[in-house]
């Protein structure tokens, strides 16, 4: 069984997130920033492609299995973007939210998902498995709520009449994009230490 994997990411807030998702699972995620100071940009055309250049470049950095991500968010009233440029629209949560209630004003159609996509990648074999998650929800007309990041207070999931933002991390923890691709991810990994 491979019991060390590294977090492919500096961003802290990130590994913490992923490490709680992990921890019912025997391995030890390793944060990548305690090890290397490593930047990948992000120029795949997929969430899969940007997932899978984060954690083969750390993986080969530090010769040890590596756990990348990718993620986004979709507005169907906006052909599905902001998507792979979630990040990049504009440079702090605030002004992003800002952003997606200005594009969004006067609209009824209010339908959005959260994906992501993980891959872990084993150096010494140049192999990988590939994950994806998708959350499906709607974007509320004001921001509510201080839990989570990025857009979770705007972003209210099917099934629950609050946003992200109120319903914080356990609910995230169970229904969200993310958690739905390690739930899948811990699968492939726990085949592979059958097949060991
Ligand atoms: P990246 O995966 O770090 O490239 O993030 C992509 C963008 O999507 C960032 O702006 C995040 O804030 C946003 N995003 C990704 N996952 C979530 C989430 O779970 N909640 C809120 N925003 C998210």
């Amino acid at each position: 069984m491979t019991r060390r994997i590294v977090f492919a990411s500096r961003n802290r807030q990130k590994f913490e997130e992923m490490r709680f998702l992990f921890q019912d699972f025997p391995v030890e995620l390793l944060f990548g920033g305690d090890f290397s100071a490593l930047a990948v940009e992000e120029t795949g055309d997929s969430y899969s492609a940007n997932a899978l250049l984060k954690a083969r470049a750390w993986a080969e950095e530090l010769c040890l299995p590596a756990l990348g991500d990718d993620s986004g968010l979709e507005v169907e009233a906006l052909a599905w973007e902001p998507g792979l440029l979630s990040a990049r629209i504009a440079p702090s949560d605030e002004e992003r939210i800002a952003w997606l209630l200005r594009r969004l004003d006067g609209q009824e159609v209010r339908r959005a998902r959260f994906v992501a996509a993980l891959t872990c990648y084993f150096p010494k074999e140049g192999r990988f498995f590939l994950s994806r998650g998708v959350c499906t929800g709607h974007i509320a007309h004001a921001p509510e709520g201080k839990d989570g990041f990025g857009y979770d207070p705007v972003f209210i999931p099917d099934g629950y009449e609050k946003s992200f933002g109120i319903l914080g991390d356990d609910v995230k923890a169970r229904i969200s994009h993310r958690a739905r691709a390690v739930f899948r991810m811990k699968d492939m990994l726990f085949t592979r230490t059958v097949l060991e």
